[in-house]
């Protein structure tokens, strides 16, 4: 049978794939119909954004890859901004946000990131679409799987996993290439001479692309997945999800033929479309299932169907319980999932506004020497050690000056001259030590706050300030 049926089709015809249409149990694969539709193109458009994905890691940015997420140098580029270890605060908003985003679009609408976002549905359909292509439809492919192996079928198969593999590679090197120099990495695995960790990961996620998306396809989102366990708690009467209208639909019943319409009391003609085009192979008519990702191609179906047999579309939609029982949806702004979500998103994005904002260019740290707390030297001056470590987090070198001022008492630093001017190398850590003196006689207490000041000479509106304290003996 085509694709696409055409409305030409007999009523008889209709019928004639029922026999394989079946709910998944979880002992066979699931060979999912494609067909055209408004959610069909939708999955497509969203499947798109994926591209970025592969994209990603050979755009530049000031004259370094874009994103790039450098565990070795300890920073991660993303676009104009460096996150450094003491900045890592912003990716934890960045993963709240994440997360209650997720909560808050399945509050609305259900596992919509499931059926045209998630990595696992959008792999699986990309291998599907392919396994379509070359096997043919769900019929074809069944009898394909029964059939002896005969030359065109090892032509079929091949083929086939060679692209998946193919596939899987890309993905594997992709995810490699946000971690290291995209380019040097493609050189490293083409002329053998990647490091090993860089041939563990791609070999992880080889396996894990082929497996996942190849084989295990739904069985993942029945099995291992944490969110389709968690969704339930997640939705509420107010979800919109697709949903089978039972009192439009039922008594279901099969149609014999045109004009034999009064076989069936309700609109649904029993052609079992809708499960035969879901990809994890769930049976809407049945209610809420936790198989269903929402992605809408039981609709795109039934719509079909519905056209074919003369009756309005949407007997499965997008529907909430309320509205399945005629009560009409509140708007969003007065359901209180939605107010919680949303108050806890616009927190966690302002916190990251202000913290890209306010990342400063150059961080100071530095640490009062402990053992010994001072020393006395021999000229009877009292000394203290620091150890600093200056982060310039710019682009560029940084010439900058380091000087000292204390609330009281005669305190000042070693070498003061040197520090004058000192640089600061691009993006990189410098540690490094400073002494600071005082005569006893001018020190009034025996603790006395200093301000250690780097100024900036190449940008001298940088000026980062750091207290202090200058330790002398007991009074
Ligand atoms: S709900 Fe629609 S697609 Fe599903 S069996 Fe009934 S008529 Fe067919
Ligand atoms: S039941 Fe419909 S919406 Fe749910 S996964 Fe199957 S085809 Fe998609």
């Amino acid at each position: 049978m085509s694709e696409n049926r055409k409305s030409t089709d007999s009523f008889e015809d209709l019928y004639a794939d029922t026999l394989h249409y079946h709910i998944n149990t979880g002992d066979e694969v699931i060979h999912a119909k494609r067909m055209p539709g408004r959610f069909r193109n939708l999955k497509w458009m969203t499947m798109a954004t994926w591209l970025f994905f592969f994209i990603g890691p050979y755009l530049q940015w000031s004259g370094h890859q874009a994103i790039l997420f450098d565990i070795p140098g300890r920073k991660f580029y993303i676009f104009g901004a460096t996150i450094w270890p003491q900045d890592i605060w912003m990716l934890s908003l960045l993963l709240i946000m994440l997360a209650i985003t997720l909560f808050g679009v399945t509050a609305v609408a259900g596992r919509v990131f499931c059926g045209y976002f998630c990595f696992q549905t959008v792999w699986t359909d990309i291998f599907t679409w392919l396994e379509d292509k070359i096997e043919g439809n769900p019929i074809q492919r069944r009898k394909l799987d029964k059939a002896p192996w005969t030359a065109e079928k090892i032509r079929k198969k091949t083929l086939k996993h060679s692209l998946w593999l193919l596939v899987s590679i890309l993905t594997g090197i992709t995810f490699a290439a946000y971690f290291t120099d995209a380019i040097e990495l493609w050189h490293g695995y083409l002329g053998f001479t990647a490091p090993f960790i860089a041939w563990v990961v791609l070999a992880m996620f080889i396996a894990g692309t082929y497996i996942l998306a190849g084989f295990m396809r739904e069985q993942v989102c029945f099995w291992l997945c944490p969110y389709a366990r968690i969704q339930s708690v997640m939705v509420d009467k107010d979800t919109i999800l697709p949903t089978y209208d039972y009192h439009r639909g039922e008594p279901r019943g099969k149609m014999k033929g045109r004009g034999m319409e009064e076989a069936a009391k309700g609109d649904c003609i029993d052609c079992k479309m809708c499960v035969g085009v879901c990809p994890t192979g769930v049976d809407i008519r049945e209610g809420m299932s936790e198989g269903c990702i929402t992605c809408g191609m039981c609709i795109d179906a039934c719509d079909s169907i519905m056209d074919k047999v003369g009756k309005p579309r949407g007997l499965i939609r997008y529907l909430s319980h309320k509205e399945m029982e005629g009560v009409t949806l509140p708007p969003l702004f007065r359901r209180p999932r939605v107010i919680t979500y949303s108050t806890i998103f616009m927190l966690a994005v302002t916190g990251i506004i202000y913290g890209l904002a306010t990342i400063p260019p150059i961080e100071l740290s530095i640490v009062h020497s402990r053992q010994p707390l001072f020393m006395r030297m021999s000229d009877g001056s009292i000394q203290n050690k620091y150890t600093i470590k200056a982060v310039n987090k710019l682009d560029t070198d940084q010439r900058v000056s380091l000087t000292v001022k204390s609330s009281s008492g005669d305190i000042h630093m070693k070498d003061a001259e040197y520090f004058k001017d000192i640089t600061l190398k691009a993006g990189k850590l410098v540690p490094f030590s400073i002494f600071l003196q005082a005569s006893p006689a001018s020190l009034e207490h025996e603790n006395t706050d200093v301000q250690l000041t780097i100024q900036g000479i190449t940008q001298p509106e940088i000026t980062v300030i750091y207290d202090s304290v200058f330790v002398g003996p007991k009074r």
